[in-house]
């Protein structure tokens, strides 16, 4: 289970956090490390020194330019938060965290990812908003943000509280195949495309209306099955509309 739990980390500045990052992960025995766009050099002296042991998983770790390639094939992708943000996503706790991931990781196939953001800035909306929860550290309102490597030393402790509960409980049957992060964001893009053509969506005036259509999508948890018939209902839509606009044409016409 845990080696299905991929750590991705976006835009770390600091090499000593990659680092961090990695004993913190290797402590608790995960080892799927992702960089997305890292604005500093992976390997080096600072994030060896502070690896402590763990540098193989900094050397391992995957090097992608964005967060889709990053999490592409993953079922549930969760992001770290440290602040809450202006459209509220579906929030849960380090904990419920841990105990969601037998039931997530049920199947040998499926892998899940946490997201973590860049040391001054934290996660973009957009970035946020691709997730299917968001989980916060609850910690001091005053203050708080951790250290990059602290938070993900959090969660991946809970990870492995988890797993160490998970081996004396029985497992539990895996369900039918969720829909994975790049089949999400093709029917995005497909739902997007639909609701322009049939003039219900105007991207110049776009009132979040995609952001809540992801956020009421992904709290569903789609079946790949599921997303496979949305997506003959939009094509079917798209075909409609097409007819439509060349019947209007053609009256014009005449
Ligand atoms: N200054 C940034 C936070 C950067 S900390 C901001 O205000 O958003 C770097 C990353 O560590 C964050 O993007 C987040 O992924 C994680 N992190 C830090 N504190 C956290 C907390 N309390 N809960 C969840 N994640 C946290």
């Amino acid at each position: 289970m845990l080696d299905r739990i991929r750590i991705v980390l976006i835009g770390t500045s600091h090499p000593g956090n990659i680092g961090g990052a990695a004993r913190a992960m290797h402590n608790m025995g995960l080892s799927d490390l992702a960089l997305v766009a890292p604005r500093c050099t992976a390997v080096t002296a600072d994030s060896v020194s502070r690896a402590s042991g763990a540098d193989h998983l900094v050397n391992g770790a995957r090097a992608v330019e964005t967060l889709e390639q990053a999490v592409a094939d993953c079922t549930l992708v969760v992001g770290a938060s440290a602040r809450s943000r202006t459209l509220p996503w579906p929030m849960i706790t380090p904990r419920e965290l841990g105990a969601r991931l037998p039931k997530e990781l049920a199947d040998d196939a499926t892998r899940i990812a946490l997201v973590f953001g860049r040391e001054d800035s934290g996660l973009t909306n957009a970035e946020l908003q691709r997730c299917h929860a968001h989980v916060h550290i609850p910690t001091n309102p005053d203050f708080s943000s951790l250290n990059l490597a602290a938070a993900v030393q959090v969660l991946a402790y809970e990870c492995r509280l988890a797993w160490l509960a998970e081996q004396e409980a029985p497992s539990e049957e895996p369900g039918q195949p969720l829909a994975a992060h790049e089949e999400l964001e093709h029917y995005f893009a497909h739902l997007e495309r639909t609701l322009v053509a049939i003039g219900f969506h105007d991207p110049a005036m776009p009132r979040q209306l995609m952001a809540r259509l992801r956020r009421f999508t992904l709290r569903a948890r789609p079946e790949r099955m599921e997303l496979n018939i949305l997506r003959g209902i939009l094509s079917d839509t798209e075909k409609l509309a097409a007819e439509r606009d060349s019947d209007m044409g053609r009256h014009r016409k005449e």
